[in-house]
This record gives structure tokens, sequence and C-alpha cells, in this order.
């Protein structure tokens, strides 16, 4: 019976105490203090496993890890907390508006590092698109402010939807491009991905415009090439200020990541060359990018938004006067070049993989080169057949070997599945590959450092080297 007392004793004080914390808020605040804890040492943990790229002087993505959290003003009532990804902060006369809440496990530390520096009651949240690395913080920001309006594009839920049902798919291909993440994606809480609601969809082309305190904002919703269809940008038409979320992609300019190695949806060429044009014709002073820093020269911003415009044409027309000429897609991703005066950054997006990406999603899979092609038997399932004709294992690392002198590396790669199709753990084919991988790795950091190849790469190189107990 005292225990039982005991018991219900204890029950009403926490009933008591938690209707006591979540008046005054401070349940709230004990939350975020303990995600900015918990966040705070897991990206100095994945900081720690992500190298910098030493070998080249070229700004990549694996930097973004390496960004401090912090504050500052980059233009008049404009705040930005800094990290993987930015929270941006809008001060007016009557309130404050939010574009994108960054990483999950930097958002309590952006929140609280903005309110220090401009207290105020937050009445809009735009986000720039579904991705987990821009919209964060959002549900820390909603349980303070819950009246706030979330502004999307009109296809952000089903951004969200996709990526919410997929997240293990995309979760464990992830995991092998980038392998700090942890094995598991976060379930439930704060952290977890997904369960947004907006409460203003802007449809593909339309504006949603709003004044607050005076000042004018213009909601875009532009869908296009450099990461999804559901991209919204901000503009501020007074100040002339684009906040273009991921428009342009982490790194800018860029060449549009069309075609992503986790394997998201494709995206399209051509609605980013033409909401590249409608961002031309804005003519921004200045813009604030949800990645690294902002970019300040107009002129600048217009060569460099032309340049992203007419390389993104060039390879879709490219591609397409290859396929009516009946070039091969093999020859068209050797052959479809940026000239020189269209070159730009290939750290997220990669020419030869828009140029496949463009032909599959015109003309699909079949390419008419095999009737193999339409049946579920690879070659791969010949391949120990195939090595036994050719005498074995080591007949077909003296191929990979003699490649390997030529510089084919792609070819050696070929020669080694060949041979470890009959024996998977052949140390001579082991250390072929893993001097294929690694040249091929220096190749990737050459040729514009791609953050997904070297990722790729890396993690074969990993899985070869514990092949061969290195
Ligand atoms: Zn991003």
């Amino acid at each position: 019976m005292v225990n039982v007392l005991k018991w219900l004793g204890m029950l009403l004080l926490g009933i008591v105490l938690g209707y006591v914390l979540r008046d005054t808020g401070l349940s709230r605040v004990i939350d975020e203090r303990r995600a900015e804890a918990v966040g705070t040492l897991a990206s100095s943990y994945i900081a720690s496993q992500t190298e910098l790229d030493d070998r080249t002087d070229v700004k990549t993505v694996a930097g973004l890890q390496h960004i401090e959290v912090g504050v500052d003003q980059p233009a008049a009532d404009v705040f930005r907390a800094s990290g993987v990804g930015n929270t941006f902060l809008i001060r007016t006369a009557e309130g404050l508006v939010l574009f994108d809440t960054g990483l999950a496990t930097q958002a309590a530390k952006h929140k609280r590092l903005l309110q220090d520096a401009v207290p105020g009651e937050v009445t809009h949240i735009v986000l720039s698109h579904s991705h987990a690395d821009h919209i964060g913080g959002t549900k820390f920001w909603l349980a303070e402010f819950p009246d706030a309006q979330v502004v999307t594009h009109a296809k952000f839920l089903e951004g969200q939807r996709y990526l919410k049902d997929l997240e293990r798919h995309f979760w464990s291909r992830n995991r092998l491009l980038y392998t700090f993440m942890p094995e598991e994606p976060p379930e439930g809480g704060m952290n977890a991905y997904g369960g947004i609601t907006p409460d203003i969809e802007v449809a593909e082309g339309d504006v949603y415009a709003f004044t607050l305190g005076g000042v004018r904002f213009e909601a875009i919703a532009t869908a296009g090439g450099a990461e999804g269809d559901d991209n919204l940008v901000l503009w501020l038409p007074d100040q002339r200020l684009l906040f273009s979320g991921d428009f342009f992609g982490p790194l800018f300019p860029m060449v549009p990541n069309l075609f992503t190695l986790r394997g998201e949806k494709f995206r399209d060429p051509l609605a980013y060359v033409r909401s590249l044009d409608r961002l031309i014709e804005l003519g921004p002073e200045m813009v604030l990018p949800s990645h690294f820093d902002p970019i300040s020269s107009a002129e600048r911003v217009r060569q460099d938004m032309q340049r992203m415009r007419d390389a993104t044409q060039f390879i879709h027309d490219q591609t397409v006067a290859g396929m009516n000429r009946g070039d091969s897609l093999w020859q068209l991703m050797r052959d479809v070049q940026l000239p020189p005066e269209l070159a730009l950054s290939q750290g997220h997006g990669k020419v030869s993989w828009n140029v496949r990406s463009i032909w599959e999603h015109y003309s699909t899979w079949f390419h008419f080169e095999s009737t193999t092609e339409l049946y579920p038997v690879q070659i791969r399932e010949l391949y120990p057949d195939i090595a036994a004709l050719a005498g074995g294992p080591e007949p077909l690392a003296a191929m990979a070997r003699q490649s390997l002198q030529t510089g084919e590396l792609e070819a050696a790669l070929h020669w080694v599945d060949l041979g470890l199709a009959s024996q998977p753990d052949h140390p001579e084919l082991l250390q072929a590959r893993l001097d294929a991988l690694n040249q091929l790795l220096d190749r990737a950091y050459q040729q514009g450092s791609n953050y997904s190849e070297t990722g790729w790469l890396k993690s074969r190189i990993d899985a070869t080297e514990s092949a061969l107990g290195i």
C-alpha cells in the first residue's frame, strides 16, 4: 500500500512537473539543449571522419562537414547560422522569417545562436526543398512558434513522402558512400526525418508573395536540376537578395547534379534551364545559398548563372544530337565534354553521368545493343565459366596487371571482376583491384573531386583492403 501511494505520488508529481514545464516552455528548452549536446558530438565525429581534400585547392563538398557552427550577418537584417547547411533569419519590424532550418544535428544550436542574436516571433518558415540538410530544424522552431506559416513548393510533400518511404534504401547507400554515417536512421523524436506539413504550397512557376514589417518577400517555385523538383527560392525584390537553398547545388557554380549516385529520381535539365532563366532575369545583387558562403557580386552571379544554364543546355543538346546520330550511350559518355568557356566544377554533378541520365530519361534502359538486355540473366552469371575457359584466375590477373600498366583502369576492373567470379579471395586479383581503385581515386581528385565518386571509390578501397587483410 505504501508503495502504491509512493508510486501515485510520483505519478502526480510527474504530471504536475510536466504541466508546469510545458507551460513555461522549459521542457522544450531542455529538449533543445539535449539535442544540441548530442548534435555537437555527432558533428565533431563526422568532421573527424571526413578528410579535407588536401590534394587539390578546389572547394569540395567534403568541406561542408568542417564548417564551424556560428552566426554572422551577411546583409542588413539578414542573419545566418552556418554549418553543413545554413539557416537564414530575416528580421522585420513585425516578425522574423526563416529560410531553411539546417541539418537536424546542428539545428538546435542554430536556433539558440540565432535567437540570442535576434529575439522575436517567427511568423514564416520557408523551406527550399525536402532534403534532410535543409529542413532538420523545422520541428524545433515549430515547437516554439506553432503558428508560423510553413511555405514550400507544392511538390515538397511528395518529395518528403518518397524520401521517407525509401529511407532505409537511401540510408544504406549513403552509408556506403559516406562511411561516417550511423548504422540506423534516427527513429522518432526531433531528429527523425519527415513529418513536416506545409501551410502554404507554391505550384511550379507560381510565386507566393507576402509583406511583413514593410519588407516584401517572394517565394518562387523553381524546379530543376540541382536538387530536385520541389525547389523553392526566396527573393527579396527591394534588397535584390536571392536565398537560393540548393537551387545551384552545394557548390556555386557547378555542373548540375542531374544524377545522384545514391539513386534519387532524375532531375530534368530543361526544367532547370527554364528556372535558371527566370532567376537570371531577377538580377540578384547577392545570392545566399544554403551551403557555404553568400556571393555578393551581381556581375559574377549573373555570369555564373548564365554559364550553368548554357552548360546544362549544352550537355542536354549534345546528348540528344548523339542519340539522333545513333551514337552509343557509352560513346557519348566519353565524347560529351564542356568547352573551355563553359567549364564548371564537377565536384557534385558530373558531365558523363548526366549524359547517361538524360539518355535513359528520354529513352529508358533498353539500349538496342543486345537481346540479353531484355532479360534478367546478366553477363556476370557467365563469369565463372568464362574465367574457367580463360584458364582460371592467374591469366585474368595478368590481363588486369597489363591493363593497369597501360592506364586502362576500367578494363583492369573488368578483368578483376571476371577473375574474382571464379575465386573471390584471390590475392593477386584483389591487389590489382586495389591498385585500380587507388588510381581511379587519384584521377577523380584530379578531375574535380566529385564527392560521390570519391566516396564510392574509398568505400570500395576499404572493402578490398579488408579482404586482403590490410
Ligand atoms: Zn543540401
